[in-house]
């Protein structure tokens, strides 16, 4: 019998972004559009395929509210990749993503990320370079969800898990020229 790797994942970005919804939409199949805050963190397990066999993704999802913040350090540590989320109907929330990032890499210095672009079902009011450009800033990929249609929702974790193992990203048309991949990686 072979041993499935668990790969801690960590979501991280403002209240109501849609955090939640994402990391349900891709364990679940499923979306609610009335959503109970995430109280501290919220925990899910799923496996992915990769190239190279199976990982187990453990997802950690946490509250965004500054009343969390004290507890956050303590369940980012053994984090092996994380996803930077913001919301293209709320510019704010792309402003606040460096401090969730400088709050990550206190603890976890060198760990790759992807930024995500959160509910692009509705009417954007965030230009998709601006996130785009804010990714490549940090060396990280860029991608687009809806975890109210699902679009982009595989290829979000297919990269987050990609990263938490260690795989490089494959490059596709659209797709930030580079993918941190370990600590030796730009920035
Ligand atoms: P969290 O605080 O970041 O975990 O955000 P939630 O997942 O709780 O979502 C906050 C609100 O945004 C809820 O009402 C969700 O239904 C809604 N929401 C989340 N993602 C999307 C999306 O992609 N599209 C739309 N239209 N609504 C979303
Ligand atoms: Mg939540």
């Amino acid at each position: 019998m072979t041993t499935i790797p668990v790969l801690k994942v960590l979501i991280v970005g403002n209240g109501t972004v849609g955090k939640t919804s994402l990391v349900r939409r891709f364990c679940e199949g499923s979306f609610t559009s009335s959503r109970v805050a995430t109280i501290g963190v919220d925990f899910q397990t799923k496996l992915v395929n990769l190239p190279s066999g199976q990982v187990k993704l453990s997802i950690w999802d946490l509250a965004g509210q500054e009343r969390f913040a004290v507890m956050r350090p303590g369940f980012y540590k053994g984090g092996r990749s994380a996803a930077l989320i913001f919301d293209v109907t709320e510019p704010q929330t792309l402003e606040d993503l460096p401090r969730w990032r400088e709050e990550l890499l206190g603890v976890i210095p060198t760990v790759p990320s992807v930024v995500i672009g959160n509910k692009v079902d509705l009417e954007r009011k965030l230009d998709p370079e601006k996130g785009r450009a804010y990714a490549e800033s940090i060396g990280a990929v860029y991608v687009e969800t809806s975890a109210a249609t699902g679009v982009g929702v595989e290829q979000f974790f297919d990269t987050l898990a990609r990263l938490a193992y260690g795989v490089p990203i494959a490059r596709g048309p659209g797709l930030p020229p580079t993918a941190r991949t370990s600590p030796a990686g730009p920035d």
